[in-house]
């Protein structure tokens, strides 16, 4: 096919490599300017280094597990599925498994996989990629002519695709400025927030307990105002200087609007696999084994070393009331603590912390079956830059991959 026309994709990571893969598979000459380096600085932390490259599901339940403009994704769903996300990285020869909650890895555990096939397929499909950090759109007349970089150089081309993703964790390379370019093309940026972010605690003993894992804990997230309870998981969280992480707090974080107002408790219960009653006897056969220790010191088989002060004060019990001592009303009051241990939530960390960005570029400006924009012809969005994000799982990568070949594909054509 000839390569006659220059598709411009600025950011080289998930998104924007998939797009320049497809628009060079499509016939175009596609360049990719990435400020950094190395392309796909963020993907290599995906997974904490391990990259949830999707979830191997079908589309509607991709679309449930969006919270954000759902059904603007249909389009590119349909035309790449997780399925083919996972055809792809198979056929570039990356074994991949599917764990818990059909999350998919490369089954090497190594996100460098990920990243490397996705690079060596850019270079064999013909993509150059130019270490460039654009600064602004050509347009004239409503039509993109091309892109300039931070030192006035001018690179033109037949269409321009914006794939910088979002705000978060701008050590990689997404600081925004992807949003900045969209409004130059006088595109409407809706508010930025972070999601799936750990939480800050308005008490001072997590604290206390910095550091300290909870691997099979069940929580509920507490909506105060409504009285309601708005989220509910299980799994692992950690207790951090400022409050709460960890993948169910993440998770969570996605569950709550203007945390600020302190409206959100988390009920920790930290015993998901026993009853109240239960925990009654087994309490019951502790105390009577330790029955001249001191309460304090009888809770060693049952929590962890960091959680049992903090706990043994909030129960109002004295540390050294000894065991026998302890009243029916008090191992009540305890055991309510073991089921509901609570954290008032104060507001989201930043969101140079968080996974992902919520907001973006407005998606009602965008055509969702080609990802142009409607404002400017030639131009179109991939990835985190626009206002989608989705819950943990690899739903996030899966949009960056379906809308990036979405775009590739329709910036060629
Ligand atoms: C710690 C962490 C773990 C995560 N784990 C997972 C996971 O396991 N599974 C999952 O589905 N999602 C995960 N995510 C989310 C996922 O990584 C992102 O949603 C996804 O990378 C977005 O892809 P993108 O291509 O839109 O943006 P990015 O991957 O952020 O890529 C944007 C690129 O554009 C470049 N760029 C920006 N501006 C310019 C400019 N002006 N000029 C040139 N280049 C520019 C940047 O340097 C960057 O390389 C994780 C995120 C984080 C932070």
């Amino acid at each position: 096919m000839s390569r006659s026309k220059k598709v411009l994709v600025i950011g080289g990571g998930a998104a924007g490599l998939m797009a320049a893969i497809h628009a060079a598979w499509d016939g175009a000459d596609a360049v990719i300017f990435e400020k950094n380096s190395q392309p796909a600085r963020k993907l290599l932390i995906t997974g904490k280094g391990r990259c949830n490259v999707t979830n191997n599901c079908d589309i509607d339940t991709v679309i449930r597990n969006v919270p954000t403009n759902p059904r603007f994704l249909y389009s590119a769903l349909n035309r790449f599925a997780p399925e083919d996300t996972m055809d792809f990285f198979e056929s570039l020869g990356v074994k991949l498994k599917t764990e818990r909650g059909n999350r998919v890895f490369p089954a090497s555990d190594n996100a460098r996989d990920i990243v490397d096939a996705l690079v060596k397929c850019a270079e064999k499909a013909g993509c150059v990629i130019y270490e460039k950090n654009i600064k602004s759109l050509i347009i004239k007349d409503g039509i993109i002519c091309g892109v300039k970089d931070a030192n006035g150089v001018e690179y033109l081309g037949y269409s321009v695709i914006i794939a910088c993703g979002g705000a978060s964790y701008p050590k990689t390379g997404s600081d925004g400025y992807g949003y900045v370019l969209a409004r130059q093309a006088g595109h409407t940026i809706t508010r930025i927030k972070p999601s799936l972010v750990p939480l800050v605690a308005h008490e001072g003993y997590c604290a206390k307990m910095m550091g300290l894992s909870l691997k099979n804990v069940k929580i509920d997230v507490l909506d105060t105002n409504q009285n309601k309870v708005v989220y509910t998981d299980f799994g692992e969280l950690i207790f951090t200087h400022f409050g709460l992480s960890g993948p169910i707090i993440l998770s969570a974080s996605s569950h709550m609007t203007e945390p600020e107002r302190c409206q959100y408790k988390i009920m920790i219960d930290l015993k998901p696999a026993l009853t109240t009653e239960q925990l009654n006897t087994r309490l019951l056969r502790d105390f009577s084994e330790y029955k001249n220790r001191d309460f304090i010191n009888s809770l060693d088989k049952l929590l962890p070393q960091k959680l049992i002060p903090v706990i043994v004060e909030l129960s109002r019990i004295s540390p050294h009331k000894k065991c026998n001592e302890i009243t029916r009303a008090e191992r009540r009051k305890f055991i309510g603590l073991l089921k509901a241990f609570p954290v008032t939530i104060r507001g989201f960390r930043p969101i140079t912390d968080a996974i992902v960005t919520s907001g973006g570029v407005n998606v009602r400006e965008i055509d969702a079956k080609t990802m142009e924009s409607k404002l400017v012809s030639g131009l179109y969005f991939a990835g985190e830059v626009m206002d989608v994000d989705a819950y943990t799982g690899g739903f996030n990568l899966q949009i960056a991959f379906s809308t990036g070949v979405v775009a590739g594909e329709s910036a060629a054509y």
